[in-house]
């Protein structure tokens, strides 16, 4: 048995790795399949303190990986199916095999949200990406456009701008939801065009695909926009559909406080799974690291004997 079973290996999850280890815990973190999570697939972080250049999201989460690694945590790829923690020991699943430790450290995310439209489901992975670190090079040359108008969707738009032909952000209002410096920063790209008020009504081809019907919301005008790519940058969604017994709010994300507390002793809600208000990679390492503290103390005052 672990002392501290850590779901996820993004930013929340490799910092509670690492804060275990140094706190003499015996932790395994388990992921779905790579370390990283969401920031693997930004090309560019540059908020985070102490890269003034920025550094790379996959380049940024190997060396988490490596650290946590360093200071002894153990790490599984599997998908979790069910999860028991109603117990002194709290069980995690994943089909037949079943994981035990003394606590649970939760942050597993978020996963991409989708727009729920015709023909999204026949061309994801195949014209339709959520990652355009991972997939833009599928569409070097071509044109493709970016849904949304966060920081997510504008920082794509300037990383597709170096790689494509042309790049369209189509964002269903008239402001952007993303910082300035991004806004400003694809705004200077010359092949960046902006289609705002607008939404995609259905994604469009046969055997390839050919792009998308996009419904201008002020006029009700509907028009084609033909791209060989799209990408999708609409927000994302807590990943905890299959936590039975934990409190989440009205909109999924597990109730916990600053002391990242769920609603069950010994297990613990990190990163974008809790309710938050600002929901960024320093955010998530703090409470990765409050996390694996408050597991610690947990594991020290329990009277329980595991
Ligand atoms: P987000 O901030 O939630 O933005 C999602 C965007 O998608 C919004 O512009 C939203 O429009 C739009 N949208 C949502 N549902 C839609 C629908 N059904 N149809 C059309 N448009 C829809 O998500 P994000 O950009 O992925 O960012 C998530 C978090 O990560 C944020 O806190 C962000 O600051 C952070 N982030 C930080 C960095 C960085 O610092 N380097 C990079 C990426 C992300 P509305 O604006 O109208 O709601």
């Amino acid at each position: 048995m672990k002392d501290i079973l850590i779901i996820g290996a993004g930013p929340a999850g490799l910092t509670a790795a690492i804060y275990a280890g140094r706190a003499g815990m015996d932790a395994l973190v388990i992921e779905k399949l790579f370390a990283g999570g969401q920031i693997a697939n930004t090309h560019l972080l540059e908020n985070y303190p102490g890269f003034p250049d920025g550094i790379s999201g996959q380049d940024f989460a190997e060396a988490m990986r490596k650290q946590a690694e360093k200071f002894g945590a153990e790490f599984v790829s599997a998908e979790i199916t069910k999860l028991d923690l109603s117990g002194d020991i709290k069980k995690i699943y994943a089909g037949e095999k079943c994981f035990e430790g003394k606590t649970v450290i939760l942050a597993g995310g978020a996963i991409p949200r989708k727009l729920g439209i015709e023909g999204e489901e026949d061309f994801i992975g195949m014209g339709i990406s959520f990652c355009a670190t991972c997939d833009g090079m599928f569409f070097r040359g071509r044109d493709v456009a970016v849904i949304g108008g966060g920081d997510t969707a504008l920082g794509d738009a300037v990383y597709l701008s170096n790689i494509c032909r042309k790049v369209y952000v189509i964002h269903r209002r008239d402001q952007f939801r993303a910082s300035k410096v991004v806004v400003d920063q694809a705004k200077a790209k010359e092949n960046v065009e902006f289609i705002m008020d607008s939404v995609p009504e259905r994604f469009l081809g046969g055997f390839d695909f050919e792009g998308v019907e996009l419904l201008n919301k002020k006029t009700g005008e509907k028009t084609t926009l033909e791209v060989q790519g799209c990408f999708l940058a609409v927000g994302y969604l807590p990943d905890t559909a299959y936590m039975e017994g934990i409190a989440l709010d009205k909109s999924g994300y597990i109730i916990a406080g600053e002391d990242t507390k769920t609603n069950i002793p010994g297990v613990f809600a990190a990163g974008d799974i809790r309710t938050k208000r600002l929901r960024q990679v320093v955010t998530a390492a703090a409470d990765g690291a409050v996390a694996a503290d408050e597991a610690a103390a947990y594991i020290e005052s329990t009277k329980i004997s595991f």
